[in-house]
Formats: C-alpha cells, structure tokens, sequence
C-alpha cells in the first residue's frame, strides 16, 4: 500500500492534477462499473443498464473528492517528503562535517600522539642532558678550580721570577706582566694593560722593542736580544731579552710574550776582563814602546858602525846586532798595532808613495838580510810597475816586511824571490806580490790557521819557530784587510811556501807628488831638550842627514839656558827630564818670551798618544812619539815651520792657569784650593757656623753611593743623557758643600758637546768615585782647623 501510495503521488506529480483526476475518475468510474456488475450478477444473477449507469455516475462523482483528498495527502506527502529530503541533506552534510571534523580529529590525535612521543623523548633527553650537564658542570667546576689552582701556582712562579715575564697582543698592546716587569717599569700589572711600548718605555728602548717585534711578528720566530733598561730611579741593568711569538690553537696570531734577564753583572764582569785585557796589552804596548827608544839607538848606532871600518868579524856581528835589533823593532811593532786593533784605533793614513822607489828600498833592505843569512834574494817585476800610487806605506813595508823576515826566517837554504806585477787601470792599480821562499814550508792543515793571532806551527825540525810570536801575520792580514786587500799563502812541506799580497790602490799623478812631497825642505836650526845620550845621538844624525843643524839640552835648566828665541826654528822638547817636565820649560819660556813669536815647541814623548789635545793644552804646538821617524819629522815642519797656521790660539788661558795650578799643589793651603771652594766655605761657615756644613757633607755622603750606582750603570749602558743627568746632580750637590773639584770634575762630565768628551768620560767618572771621600776628609780636616 504504501509503495502503491507513493506510485499515486508520483503518477499525480508527473501527469499533473488535470490529466491525474482524468484518469483517476476513469479508474474509479471502472472500479465502480465493476464492483456493480460483480455484486449485481452475484445476486440478481444479471445486469442491467441502471447499473452500469448508476456505477458511471458513482465514480464521477466520488472522483474529485478522491482526487482533492489524494491531493491534499499528496502535497502533504510532498512537502513532508521535501522536508525529509532537505532534512536529509542537511544530515548529510552535518554528517559529511562530521567526518570531516573526524578526520581532523584523528589527524589531530595522531599529531598529539607524536608530539607527545616527542615530548617524552625530548623529556628523556633533557633530562639524560640535564644529567650530562650537571656532570659537565662538576667537570668544569674541578677544571676550574684546579685551573685556578694551577694558575695560582704558575702565577706565583712567574712572580717569585727575577727574570722579567710580560706579554702584549697582536697589537703590541701590554695584557699583563709579573712582579719583576713591575718593578722595572714602576707600574702595577692593572695599569700596565692597555699601554703600548712607547707610552711605557722611553723613545730608544720603545723603538728598539718595536723593531724586534716586528722581526719576531715577520719571521715568525723567537728573537733574543740584548738591551738596557731604566729602573723608574734611573738604575740601568742589562738585560738579555727573548721574545717569543704566541698563537691560538686554529693558528691565529695572538702576541707574544717576552722574558728578561738581568745580566749586568755578567756584562760588568765582561767589560772588567775586557777592560784587564786592554789594560794588559796597553801596558805590554806601552813597555814596547819604551823599549823602541833604546832599541832605535841600536838600530840607528849599529847601522853608524856598519860606515866605519871593521873586520870582518866585528861587521858581521854588527850585521846581526842590526838584523837582530830591527826584528825586536817590528815585533814591538805588531805588539803595539795589535794594542791599536784592540782598542780600533788603529787608522791608515793613505798618502802618495813612490812605488817604485818603495821596492827598491824593500829590495835593498831584503838583499842585506839575505846576505846575512847566506841566502839569495831576487826581484822579480813581471809587468810594469806604477810610479806613484795612494798608499799607507808604513803600513804596507810592515806587511811586506814581516812576510820577508818570515821567508828568511824559516828557510836555510837556498832564497827568497820577491814578485811584483800591476794591472793597471784608468784610476786605479791591483797590485800582486809573490814572497817565495824556499824555506820548510807549511802543513795543508796548517795553512790556514797561520793567520790567527799567536798561532805558530808546531814543529820539531829544529827550532826555527823559536823567534817570533805568532802575531805578525795576523796583524799584516788586519791591515792589508783595512787595504781592502788580503794575503793568501800557499805551500808545500819541506820546499817551501810563497804568501801573496793582494790590493788595490788610487793611482796618483806624477806632478802631484812632487809638490806634496815635502823633501825639500829648508835646512832648520833645531833646539833638542833630550836628556839620554842614546836618544840624542839617534835624533841628532836623523835631524842632521835631513840638513838640519841641532843644539842639544839635556836638563831642563840648561834648555832654559841655552834657548834663544832669534837662533831657532823649532823645539822639540822631552817631557821627562831630570829636574823638571817638558810642560815646565814650555811654560817658562813662553812666560819669558811673552811678547815674541817663538818657534814652534814640540813635545816628544815615548808613551802611547793618549790624547794629542792634552798637549796642546799644556804649552805645545805639537807632539810627536819617540824614536823620531824622517816622516815625523817632516811632517810637524811642514806644518809648524813652513806654514804660519800655528795652533797657539788653541790654548786657552784657563788651561794655562790650571798647568800653573798644578804646579802649585805641593803646598798644604794650595792644596785645600784645589781641591775646596774654601772663598765660598769661608763665608759659608762665617754665616751659619760648622753644624750645618756638616749636617750638608753628611747628606751628600748619604746620596754619593746612589748616584755612583746610577752614574755607574749608565756607563755601562753608555748613555750618554743619563750620564750627563746624573753627572749634573753630584756636579749640583759637591757645589753646595764647596768640594770645588769634583764640581769641576762632574761639571766636564755633564758636558757631552766638549771634545773626546767619550774618551775621557771614564777617567773623570772614576775620579769622581776614587776621590770625592777623600775630598770629602779634607773638607772636614778645614773645617776642623778652623
Ligand atoms: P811569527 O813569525 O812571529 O811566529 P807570524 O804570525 O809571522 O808569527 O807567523 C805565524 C807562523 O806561521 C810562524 O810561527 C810559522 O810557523 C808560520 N810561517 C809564517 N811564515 C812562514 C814561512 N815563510 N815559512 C814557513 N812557515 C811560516
């Protein structure tokens, strides 16, 4: 029924109302005719019209109440269903959300699900971190403390240091020092950091610490050095300096650190063993220069005898006086050119030579030894040989000479040939000589350690190598090296050895030569003050065979007698005479003579030049050292006598008070002059009494040792401006207790600009120290007497 009811109402929807209630009143206009038809047959047993009519009528008229009342069920139904299936959608989509959402839903789920995986992992995690780090942490924390304990150790060790310990970064910029560097620099480590070197060291010592970074920052490696650095009171110490660059472990740069230490003492010890052996070889230098002096008698009265007639034996053992005496002259010789290496005074003085007339003197003087020795002697030139040339002469017959007497020396028989060859340039010559001898020669292993000082091959045939020293070669290398030339040598065992010389020098026109070469010089009347025979002799026949007439004094008395100041053309005058100096008769006679123009006096001494302004301080024109050379003496008179260019206004009138000063020392009040400002203590103690003066000597006795400590470190560390800062407080301090010499003494030492201000700014600091106590004694001895 109810499928039949929905067929209705879909028939109703589909053929619409009209065509429905047509067909709707024919189905029921049938139904009627037909249940009529039945019922009627089933009782009357037939059918009439009536009945069918009646039916047709019945379902007309029943038709449109069944069609309205089907209609209304079916709108009912319609809209029922319309709402069912709007209802139905709606569900649908309610649902079809709903699965939607439940599919977010899940989605979510599973989402949460894994973060919370997560979580939990993440929590186990954090937590076997949490576990980690706190081990970690322990770690560290001993780390730290035994870190700290480590570096507080280390701290310590660098602190207790002597040694300076300080690092700056790769910008040269102070991190950090220890206590020793602190000391030095007399700033704390905190204030020290962030300074550079220039805001901490003075200009030099910062510029020297820069330059020797940059070498270590350059090359990449450790630098030591040494360097003198000032104690915030002025004290110097010498320090050994190393500086090592430091990295990061991925290599970066980071600075570098740096250590000093202090070797002051090391360097004083040093400088005092250098200074004793200076000291050992002026002396030995100075005895063989006294020793020249007699020495030159024999050679020059020998050679006199040789002229006079002799036997032949007595000329042959005046031959070997001769020979003997000019061999001891030129080991004295290399003995004092090695005192002159020593101190680096030793000065060429390159002057135009005849070379020519040069090697035959060396020829001649070579062919005489020979002779005596029964040996042959040949010059041999093999190219043409320059006239003139710029030349130290002495220097090189020195040379050329020791390998001569050398060659001679150490062969017995058979000769010596010397060869002379020149290449000659535009301006200059290279000059080759052979000395060949054919002596015993010399062991390969050997050859080159001849030309080491005092070196002497050892050898047992015979005693050959008994004479001599082992100096001369090494001495003749040094000098033909100051040539810009060399000697060389080889040889053979047993047949002998040959040394070249090897050098190069300006050649020099002819014409010069004659014109500077000052031999032709007018014959002089030449005043001697001399008092040993042996030396006037000498003197005298050098001075006559230069044309010269000679007077000889051999006192000072007799000089002051004898001189005349019209008869003469030159003095030379000997410091040391019997009954007074040389500096005496210089000044009695120019105070006698005040108004005349004297003749140049000369001093002559035996000793060592010290300083040649010394001289001329005391009254002379000029010195000379003894035994008189030809060249000297040509020297000071073309100089004095031939050129008018005299050095008298040298002398300053303050020099001449202090020689007569000097001379006055002897009497005791003098003596308290001297040495005192006795005008300025006078009044002094006239006005505030004695206690003061001495409470003042008593302080500067205080001070004196401190300022000896930093005078004596600057010495050391020869600076120039400390010295003289230092030498102008005790100059300050011995000036207001009137110690009026040692004023005078540091008032010298604070003035740097005056001449040899470095030669003589020792002697003047050792006055200072060896005499101020004493000084200081004798102003308490015035002070007392008074
Ligand atoms: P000295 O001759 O005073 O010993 P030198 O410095 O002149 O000192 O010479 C050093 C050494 O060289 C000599 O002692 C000698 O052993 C060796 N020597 C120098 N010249 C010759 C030479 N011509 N023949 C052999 N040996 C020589």
């Amino acid at each position: 029924m109810k499928n039949l009811a929905q067929y209705y109402v879909d028939l109703l929807v589909k053929l619409g109302i009209l065509r429905f209630s047509i067909l709707l009143a024919l189905a029921l206009v049938a139904l009627a005719v037909v249940v009529q038809v039945g019922l009627t047959l089933v009782f009357n047993g037939f059918v009439d019209d009536i009945d069918i009519i009646r039916s047709v009528f019945f379902g007309l008229i029943i038709t449109p109440w069944a069609v309205y009342f089907l209609s209304v069920v079916v709108d009912q139904l319609e809209e029922s269903r319309q709402r069912l299936s709007k209802l139905v959608s709606k569900l649908k989509d309610m649902r079809f959300r709903d699965q939607e959402l439940n599919y977010e839903l899940q989605q979510n789920i599973a989402k949460l699900n894994q973060e919370i995986e997560e979580r939990i992992k993440a929590e186990e995690a954090r937590k076997e971190a949490m576990v980690d780090l706190e081990n970690e942490v322990y770690q560290r924390e001993k780390t730290q403390m035994e870190l700290a304990e480590q570096s507080a150790l280390l701290r310590s060790f660098i602190d207790a240091s002597p040694d300076l310990i300080y690092y700056r970064n790769a910008n040269g910029i102070f991190s950090g020092c220890n206590r020793a560097m602190e000391e030095l620099i007399g700033k704390r480590e905190s204030e020290l950091v962030g300074l550079s070197p220039q805001e901490v060291y003075t200009e030099d010592v910062a510029s020297l610490v820069i330059e020797t970074d940059e070498h270590v920052f350059k090359n990449n490696c450790s630098i030591t050095y040494e360097q003198w650095l000032e104690y915030p009171d002025g004290r110097k110490s010498y320090f050994e300096i190393r500086k090592v660059p430091f990295y990061s472990n991925d290599g970066r740069h980071l600075g570098l650190v740096g250590f000093g230490r202090d070797i002051t003492e090391r360097k004083r010890h040093e400088e005092s063993l250098e200074k004793a052996s200076r000291e050992k070889t002026t002396f030995i230098s100075t005895v063989s220069h006294e020793l020249r002096t007699p020495l030159n008698g024999i050679v020059g009265l020998s050679r006199m005898l040789l002229d006079t007639k002799l036997d032949d034996e007595q000329r042959k053992h005046m031959q070997t006086i001769n020979v003997s005496a000019v061999t001891l002259g030129n080991i004295f010789n290399d003995i004092i050119d090695m005192d002159k290496f020593d101190r680096r005074k030793l000065e060429l003085i390159p002057e135009a030579l005849n070379f020519e007339d040069f090697i035959v003197e060396i020829d001649s003087l070579a062919s005489l030894m020979a002779e005596q020795k029964g040996l042959r002697f040949d010059l041999d030139r093999l190219t043409d040989i320059p006239s003139v040339i710029e030349v130290d002469a002495t220097r090189l017959r020195q040379v050329l000479w020791n390998l001569l007497s050398n060659a001679m020396k150490f062969t017995r028989e058979g000769g010596v040939v010397m060869t002379v060859s020149a290449d000659i340039h535009e301006s200059d010559v290279e000059i080759l000589i052979d000395i060949e001898d054919t002596g015993v020669g010399i062991p390969d292993a050997e050859l080159e350690k001849i030309f080491a000082m005092y070196y002497q091959v050892k050898s047992d045939k015979g005693n050959l190598h008994a004479v001599g020293t082992g100096i001369g070669l090494a001495v003749s290398k040094q000098l033909m090296n100051m040539m810009n030339g060399d000697i060389s040598v080889s040889s053979e065992e047993g047949f002998g050895s040959t040394f070249t010389v090897s050098f190069t020098a300006p050649l020099i026109d002819d014409s010069m030569l004659i014109t500077e070469m000052p031999c032709e010089q007018k014959s002089l009347n030449i005043f001697m003050v001399e008092d040993i025979e042996l030396n006037v002799t000498v003197a005298r026949s050098l001075l006559e065979s230069l044309g010269h007439t000679v007077t000889v004094a051999m006192t000072g008395q007799e000089a002051l007698d004898k001189f005349r100041v019209d008869t003469f053309d030159l003095a030379f005058l000997d410091i040391q005479l019997p009954d007074m100096t040389g500096f005496d008769v210089a000044k009695i006679i120019r105070e006698r003579f005040e108004e005349q123009s004297l003749p140049p006096l000369v001093a002559l001494t035996a000793n060592v030049l010290k300083d040649k302004s010394e001289y001329l301080k005391k009254g002379m024109d000029d010195v000379v050292s003894k035994p008189l050379s030809v060249a000297a003496i040509k020297d000071v008179i073309d100089k004095l006598v031939n050129d008018d260019n005299r050095p008298e206004d040298i002398i300053n009138e303050m020099d001449k008070q202090s020689g007569q000063e000097i001379s006055e020392m002897a009497h005791e009040e003098q003596k308290y002059h001297q040495i005192l400002d006795i005008d300025m203590l006078t009044s002094y103690v006239d006005i505030v009494g004695v206690k003061p003066v001495l409470d003042s000597i008593e302080m500067f006795e205080e001070l004196m040792p401190g300022y000896i400590e930093v005078l004596d470190s600057n010495m050391m560390a020869k600076d120039q401006d400390s010295i003289v800062s230092e030498a102008h407080k005790i100059k300050g301090a011995a000036g207001s207790i009137g110690l009026a010499r040692i004023q005078k003494v540091a008032q010298k030492a604070q003035t740097p600009d005056a001449p040899a201000w470095w030669e003589n700014i020792s002697d003047w600091v050792d006055e200072i120290k060896n005499e101020y106590s004493k000084d200081i004694q004798l102003l308490k001895q015035w002070l007392e007497s008074r």
